[in-house]
């Protein structure tokens, strides 16, 4: 893999492939492409034009929700990025940590919930900081509330035992929201006294003590009669966006637009309630969209929805095979290894697109999923249905680049890492599909369940709910049906899959470079499984010459032990049983085997493969004429990561 560093000129010709434009240290930055942009009408570039900018003015938003302060510490990182008279070796420090700090959106590691601090100290950078501080803060500054300021500020930065964690949902004190460093709550705030307080706001709500009073914030532009709410200017320049998008788009996705930006306005759940139900339902548009408070992973209780803001072209060809797979939920379901009361009986098939992301901010980016399937709503899924996104550009990254690397290390034999190999891009593809389109898109709530499972299933919902999809993915790779439908060619089988699916119970611990678990959803799902199947003897840890390898026992043994645990997993989520949910994430998806990571970062790290990867956006750009009117759109790949993360935050050259 070659290396790159950033450069500041624009491409001259479009790239058809995401291209590696940084690396530092495990994190690589690829920078996306959609040629789509170009065939788009102008009204439909303009459109996108506007949905971008919308999603750029929410992505502070984003910092305000996750670490603490980072909002101040994102301005000072964009002033010390200015100054011509640092020294060059603690210039490249702060870029170090610059890059950091703008991928993961603030300065903790999304994978490990662990704060990262920079490699320059408080001492050498505190001049600096000082007048850069004043900046920020007040302009006329008071010097002395100024020095009071920064000094209140220096452990958020500088100290990694200072709220070390961003989410840690199952501490020891027993208290995830005093546990937790995420700005959701007050620092003071127990889960005692959440749990019984009253939410009106829910995802786009937060909560403050003010004068030791527990306060539900809303983040809101307001209205006439609205007092605006967090972040207002934010919302409003979002809203200013959204209105311009609006006189571009096309008539079907007129009113799901008009619902959000009332929301955006009021932050009335209900408003969103609305945009959700037409936005699913808005399927005809090459153009889409996502946008609000949408995903609850960095809440420690699960309510809170993070910002998120992404705009998509659709990627044609791609989307024909997700049809079909859409357009066959039906079948699925028929056939997942759960209780009938437990099955769909009314069925809307989902939508199902694959799509090339044009920008991704808060939730979304810069280090972007490979899948989407919103809404999160139970209830509004049984109702209306969901609609899917595969992430083409962000998928095809390098990303068999990396397997063959990574499985030339963790798999033993050559039979099984050629098997682990077989369609490597097809297969991920194929399972990302069945994951967002038949997995979470799948199963029934018992009819005597009041209310949302998720609410019943607290700061386990994520995960299982996660696991859940993994689990469809799994129980349904291999199955001819995919090959019939056009999904999968014949050389993946489930063998093929399990093989290579089973390697990365390993492969995966090298994220974890401190204490002895997992606190992220997803990373907690993939442990669970693997430790089940490994449970019920479907798979097995087996050491050959001195090395630990995770390895297929018998495959019919591990797809039957997927369906065991994939039918418990849907009674628990259709019953709500918070108790059976939390033994089953507590018996197989927290804790490793620390011994087994320092052997795995031990093996890895010669291989010198990124394992954070995270993406630079195309950008598009106005074209003016003479009289210096908007003449047209081009789409341009700057490759250039930290300009774009300082224009994104409303800084030019
Ligand atoms: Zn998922």
């Amino acid at each position: 893999m070659s290396c790159h560093s950033s450069n500041h000129s624009m491409p001259v010709a479009q790239p058809t492939a995401s291209e590696l434009i940084l690396r530092q240290d495990n994190l690589a930055i690829y920078q996306l492409t959609c040629p789509e942009f170009d065939a788009l009408t102008p009204r439909l570039q303009r459109y996108a034009y506007h949905l971008c900018k919308a999603a750029i003015a929410g992505r502070d938003i984003y910092f305000d929700q996750t670490a603490p302060r980072s909002l101040e510490i994102k301005a000072c990182i964009e002033e010390l990025l200015w100054p011509k008279d640092i020294d060059p070796e603690l210039r490249k420090k702060v870029e170090r940590y610059a890059v950091k700090f703008l991928t993961f959106n603030g300065n903790y590691d999304p994978e490990t919930s662990r704060k990262f601090v920079p490699e320059f100290t408080y001492e050498e950078m505190n001049h600096q900081f000082r007048r850069i501080w004043k900046l920020v803060m007040t302009g006329d500054g008071h010097q002395i509330e100024v020095d009071n300021a920064w000094l209140d500020l220096k452990p958020y930065i500088f100290d990694p035992d200072f709220r070390p964690v961003l989410v840690n949902k199952s501490p020891e004190s027993g208290d995830p929201i005093s546990a937790s460093a995420i700005n959701l709550y007050d620092k003071g705030i127990t889960r005692r006294q959440i749990e019984a307080a009253p939410s009106h706001y829910g995802l786009n709500g937060r909560f403050a003590l003010a004068d030791n009073q527990l306060v539900e914030e809303v983040y809101r532009a307001g209205a006439p009669h609205i007092a605006p709410g967090r972040m207002a200017k934010a919302m409003e320049a979002i809203i200013a966006e959204l209105e311009l998008a609006l006189a571009d788009a096309p008539d079907g996705s007129r009113p799901a637009l008009q619902a959000l930006i009332e929301y955006f306005r009021t932050g009335e759940p209900e408003a969103f309630d609305r945009h959700c139900r037409l936005w699913v339902k808005d399927n005809n548009s090459p153009v889409d969209y996502i946008l609000g408070f949408i995903e609850v992973y960095n809440d420690p209780l699960g309510k809170r929805g993070s910002f998120e803001g992404g705009v998509f072209v659709e990627d044609t060809p791609a989307t024909a095979a997700l049809r079909s797979l859409a357009e066959n939920a039906a079948w699925f379901e028929a056939r997942m290894p759960w209780e009938d009361d437990f099955k769909k009986k009314d069925f809307t098939p989902p939508s199902a697109k694959a799509v090339k992301m044009l920008i991704g901010v808060g939730g979304e980016g810069p280090t972007c999923p490979g899948g989407i399937n919103l809404p999160n709503d139970s209830r509004l899924r049984e109702t209306v249905g969901t609609k899917n996104f595969i992430l083409t550009n962000v998928m095809e990254s390098g990303a068999d680049e990396r397997a063959k690397l990574l499985f030339g290390e963790f798999i033993y034999s050559p039979e099984e890492r050629t098997l682990a190999l077989q369609g490597f891009n097809e297969r991920r593809m194929a399972m990302t599909a069945l994951h967002e389109i038949v997995g979470h898109g799948s199963g029934r709530i018992s009819p005597d369940l009041k209310g949302d499972p998720d609410s019943y299933l607290k700061e386990f919902a994520s995960t299982l709910e996660e696991a859940r999809a993994d689990l469809v993915a799994l129980w349904f790779v291999g199955d001819p049906k995919l090959v019939e439908l056009g999904v999968l060619s014949p050389a993946v089988t489930r063998k093929s899959a399990y093989t290579a699916e089973l390697a990365y119970t390993l492969i995966d611990l090298r994220y974890m470079p401190k204490g002895d678990q997992f606190e992220e959803d997803h990373a907690r799902a993939e442990h669970l499984i693997a430790s089940y199947l490994i449970s019920k003897g479907g798979a097995k840890i087996e050491i050959i010459e001195g090395k630990a390898y995770c390895r297929l026992v018998e495959v019919e043994v591990t797809h039957r032990a997927v369906g065991d645990l994939l039918a418990q997993i849907q009674r628990i989520k259709a019953t709500g049983d918070y108790a059976a949910g939390k033994k089953l994430v507590e018996t197989y998806g927290i804790k490793f085997d620390p011994k087994l990571r320092d052997e795995v970062i031990a093996r890895a790290k010669p291989l010198d493969i990124p394992d954070r990867i995270a993406f630079a956006m195309p950008e598009i750009v106005p074209v003016r004429n003479k009289m210096g009117g908007v003449e047209s759109f081009k789409i341009t790949y700057p490759k250039d990561f930290i300009g774009q993360m300082i224009r994104f935050g409303g800084k030019s050259n």
